[in-house]
């Protein structure tokens, strides 16, 4: 498996920064497990071989990952789920069998992910909000030749967005809240400590 993985001879399954394990990579699982869906869809907290924390996933997919033998549990919420063959402990925390590298920058450029950074808060004005009330500007405009990139969008709400126009932020009397990056590790792990809140089996990976 670990050789197969090296020389890249199949497709692996996606395991990023982004949360996201991708199904479509996957085979089946061989015996889907079943059971109440809330259990299958609680998270999960998936580190590197080397123990270092990289994503939070849901049950299921954990599942799915451990039968391909590509993770294994290493804490478990003492609660078990039925495959046709074998009971399998739920996994509050697993481990991937072989290191994969994270790219600094491997989230997904997206609106959800770019409101995610910027913990649904305008960046010029400050303002938390509901998704539905934010929107992306584009810091250079892209009129001017801005380009969608994760230094050129942050979350705006509507009136900052309207008021910005299609100006530079200083142009416009306005200036951003702070410098707009890449999601980092960083980011990520603070995400993962909010995810992992009422996780105690997750405190000792995500807080040293
Ligand atoms: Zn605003």
């Amino acid at each position: 498996m670990e050789n197969r993985h090296k020389i890249g001879l199949r497709p692996r399954p996606s395991i990023g920064l982004g949360g996201v394990v991708h199904d479509s990579v996957l085979p089946k699982p061989v015996a889907p497990p079943a059971s109440r869906p809330s259990v299958m869809q609680a998270p999960v907290l998936v580190l590197n071989a080397t123990f270092e924390p990289i994503n939070v996933t849901a049950v299921r997919r954990a599942l799915v990952l451990m039968l391909k033998g590509v993770a294994q549990a290493e804490e478990t919420n003492h609660s078990e789920v039925h495959s046709t063959s074998k009971a399998i402990q739920v996994p509050s925390v697993i481990r991937l069998l072989s290191y994969r590298h994270i790219p600094q920058q491997s989230r997904a450029l997206s609106r959800k992910n770019i409101l995610l950074r910027d913990r649904n808060t305008c960046q010029f004005c400050g303002a938390a909000l509901p998704a539905s009330e934010l929107t992306l500007d584009h810091v250079m405009p892209r009129s001017r030749g801005g380009r969608s990139s994760w230094e050129n969008l942050v979350a705006s709400c509507y009136t900052c967005n309207n008021r910005k126009g299609d100006r530079l932020p200083h142009e416009a009397h306005m200036h951003l809240t702070r410098q707009p990056r890449p999601f980092s590790l960083h980011t990520s792990r603070q995400l993962m400590r909010l995810m992992g809140r009422g996780e105690e089996a997750w405190r000792k990976y995500l807080f040293f």
